[in-house]
């Protein structure tokens, strides 16, 4: 029985409760088309309505690069749920109950970590006493970055593991400004996929031969991808970036370019006119070309600050969900990231 038929039979269930049940065969083609139809217009949010299946190791996801990292490890042995609707921004989403109810049922839940989701340790509390669920920050291993400062224009200092034995990469995240962004690069995305692929197998080692062998070939693609950013961003001249959104600090320390933030680690975080004054003289005495904005954040200041400048825009996009164009269009992380490259080559030219 599939997802959908079994839905539509709990909605039966449900309404025969109403009505004689010799009426309701009659009805029961035409109250599936029904509830197909009902289905797949509202496909904007399938996500978040997607079902626990029985008989399968299931797996809620918080956000798109967990959820599409676990969907490419997981294959056919995992049901994997995503939390985050398709076109949201993840720094002020949260969860809503039925979210609960799912994650209550599933055996794994998975989150980025590094103090991406603040609404996370509420969350777990909230879930029902007898739920088995495993939750795992699948960030955990990758060395992180603090932003110091609150003006939001941190640039990516290394942060010093003074305490890496009595507290979590969780724990350090409420303690200073770390940046959540690890997903952003493949080296880190790297220790993340393997984070997952443990985590599956643990749950579920009845089928760690499935699980072992697609994270090495989701682990070949980003080991050429790394390789590209690595050899490709080596030649460039110029290595300065200016973004809209404090996104980019572990590709930065990863590939050796420099970021300038507009916005701070969240990108409600707004600077003040002085800020943009200021980064509009870097723009100019650095010779920079492009200033880069992303699809799913207003780009009023990267507009700004370009004429401000003088300058182009372009995007830079840290891979936070995908816009329902992107869904359309079948892009995923590594398209994603690839487009990421290409423009970073023209910009730093
Ligand atoms: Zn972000």
């Amino acid at each position: 029985m599939t997802v959908m038929q079994k839905k539509t039979q709990v909605r039966l269930d449900r309404s025969s409760r109403l009505g004689k049940r010799s009426t309701l065969k009659l009805l029961w083609s035409s109250l599936l088309i029904l509830s197909l139809l009902v289905l797949s217009a509202c496909g904007q949010n399938s996500e978040s309505t997607a079902k626990i299946v029985e008989g399968k190791v299931n797996v809620v996801t918080t956000f798109y690069p967990v959820y599409a990292f676990t969907a490419a490890i997981g294959g056919e042995d995992a049901n994997v749920i995503n939390l985050l609707p398709t076109g949201v921004e993840p720094h002020d989403w949260t969860p809503k109950s039925q979210d609960i109810v799912n994650t209550s049922k599933a055996q794994l839940f998975l989150y980025n970590g590094a103090g991406l989701e603040g609404w996370v340790p509420n969350f777990l509390k909230s879930l029902n006493n007898d739920t088995k669920v495993k939750a795992v920050a699948v960030s955990e291993g990758v060395k992180l970055l603090t932003a110091e400062g609150d003006d939001g224009h941190g640039h990516g200092e290394e942060h010093s593991d003074d305490h890496a034995d009595e507290s979590s990469n969780e724990q350090q995240a409420a303690d200073h400004h770390i940046d959540p962004h690890t997903w952003v690069s493949p080296k880190s995305a790297m220790i993340m996929a393997e984070n997952i692929k443990k985590s599956l197998v643990e749950v579920d080692p009845a089928h760690k031969d499935g699980y072992e062998q697609r994270y090495n070939e989701l682990r070949t693609k980003l080991e050429a991808l790394d390789q590209r950013f690595t050899n490709e961003l080596s030649s460039v001249p110029n290595k300065e970036i200016v973004v809209s959104h404090q996104a980019f600090g572990y590709l930065a320390r990863d590939y050796g370019l420099m970021q300038h933030a507009i916005m701070g680690l969240s990108p409600d975080a707004e600077p003040t006119g002085q800020d943009i004054v200021k980064l509009a003289k870097l723009v100019k005495d650095e010779g920079i070309k492009y200033i880069f904005f992303e699809e799913l954040v207003s780009d009023k200041l990267a507009k700004t600050l370009a004429s401000e400048a003088g300058v182009q825009t372009m995007v830079l996009n840290p891979v936070e969900g995908l816009t329902q164009e992107q869904v359309n269009n079948k892009d995923d992380y590594f398209t994603l990231m690839q487009k990421n490259l290409q423009n970073l080559l023209i910009a730093l030219q």
